[in-house]
């Protein structure tokens, strides 16, 4: 009986804990944007155990252990950045797989992003380098496209190499690394042939995973038309969608009908801005025409990051700066990319999803876009990360939103360190101090 009364108010007290505060973090009043689930007004989300637990219009603040305000602010998916180059440390100088990589976890957060892949920095033959060097080490979710070059962008006739790309061995690689291999890439290809993009297409076919073409120099034999009308499968990707060399205006300044052609197709156009990818001169009558894209993503590498790129915040500002909705735009850097690699648990707040989140403020005032041949656009909206929560860890907090005052802060660290002392003194085998540390 005695035992039986002790399961009981156990159990009751367990009710009591958890009826007072289910769940560890609350961000109060901000306002929800989630494409995927139709979203578009200011709510709370509700995060436990590094899940979303909950998004309703009015969660009461006793039911959670903290509660951020985040009012003013948009609350997102975590962003999800589908072309980066992150295969740094491997002492290639020059190339893209090395040190023109940069590390992502000091690039992503910042910019309220969450996931990233890297697109063809390494091929089949250095994948699994590149993932014990980088992508187990990193705390940002990072995925790859495989090169179908085997050594990946090792520069120069390294990736001009017809018999280095093996779409056998390529899609051997992805299906062995299906949790993170997305996709295959060719990119840099400078040949007057096809065989860099059929080759990606037939490893992507085995692996039933979607290819994405940079399609280097331009050719009249390999014409970008024929690229996304036929070369290419629903689902494939082109990235750099406003380089100065993809022809997209025809003499009078009209958008050629076989872009929407292919995008009927099911081609998914991609911005990678990157350092040579994204004109003003295209972009703003392409998007003024409804040429708009379907991903918004970085291209971030060594030299992007310091030019007209910068980071995913600010290239998000720029298809902003062009009339294009806020709701639009998070679509485009959230839900659209996470379905384009195959990925739908990424890019939205569904409850039970994992707690990836961003919360983005928009600045208002005078603000200069920069285009990669020097080209400026004027603005007066800049989006910025606010903070960034990765499985339901604040992993970005540029205002300390999430801080507690430091007296209060400071108070709490004397009384447990007086109780780590006591335990201490107590001789029950402390093994030294206790004082909480921030991580
Ligand atoms: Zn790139």
């Amino acid at each position: 009986m005695k035992t039986i009364c002790l399961v009981i108010s156990l159990l009751l007290a367990a009710t009591v804990l958890s009826a007072e505060a289910p769940y560890e973090l609350l961000l109060k009043g901000g306002h929800v944007l989630d494409p995927k689930n139709n979203l578009n007004a200011v709510m709370d989300v509700a995060i436990n155990d590094g899940k979303i637990a909950r998004v309703a219009p009015d969660i009461d603040p006793i039911e959670a252990r903290q509660v951020v305000d985040v009012s003013g602010f948009y609350v997102t998916p975590g962003l999800v950045d589908i072309h980066v180059h992150v295969y740094a440390g491997t002492g290639m100088r020059g190339a893209y797989s090395g040190d023109n990589s940069v590390y992502p976890d000091g690039h992503t957060f910042r910019g309220g992003v969450t996931t990233v892949v890297d697109v063809g920095s390494s091929g089949w033959r250095n994948f699994e380098d590149f993932k014990d060097r980088v992508i187990d080490r990193q705390r940002t979710r990072v995925l790859a496209m495989l090169n179908i070059v085997g050594h990946g962008m090792g520069g120069g006739a390294i990736e001009q190499n017809n018999d280095d790309m093996d779409a056998k061995a390529t899609a051997a690689m992805a299906k062995k690394h299906p949790d993170t291999i997305v996709g295959v890439k060719t990119a840099h290809y400078r040949a007057p042939d096809w065989i860099a993009v059929d080759r990606a297409v037939e490893a992507g076919t085995m692996a039933n995973i979607p290819v994405m073409v940079d399609f280097g120099s331009f050719t009249d034999e390999r014409p970008f038309e024929e690229l996304v009308t036929k070369r290419l499968r629903p689902g494939d990707m082109y990235t750099h969608m406003y380089l100065g060399s993809v022809p997209m205006l025809d003499a009078n300044g009209k958008l050629r009908p076989y872009l929407q052609e292919a995008r009927k197709r099911g081609v998914k156009f991609d911005v990678g801005h990157g350092g040579g990818s994204f004109l003003w001169k295209q972009a703003i009558p392409a998007i003024q025409q409804g040429w708009i894209p379907d991903s918004i993503s970085t291209d971030l590498h060594i030299t992007s990051m310091n030019a007209g790129m910068k980071d995913m915040t600010n290239v998000m500002s720029k298809i902003l700066s062009q009339g294009v909705s806020m709701y639009d735009v998070v679509e485009m850097s959230t839900w659209h990319p996470a379905q384009q690699i195959k990925r739908p648990e990424f890019g939205h707040l569904s409850v039970g999803a994992v707690a990836d989140v961003a919360v983005l403020g928009i600045d208002r005032g005078d603000f200069g876009f920069l285009d990669v041949r020097r080209g400026l656009f004027k603005g007066n909206q800049k989006i910025v990360a606010e903070m960034t929560l990765q499985g339901g860890r604040i992993a970005w907090d540029l205002n300390a939103r999430a801080g507690q005052d430091w007296m209060i802060s400071n108070r709490e660290q004397q009384s447990a360190r007086g109780r780590a002392r006591r335990g201490a003194g107590a001789g029950r085998g402390a093994t030294g101090a206790t004082i909480p540390r921030r991580p």
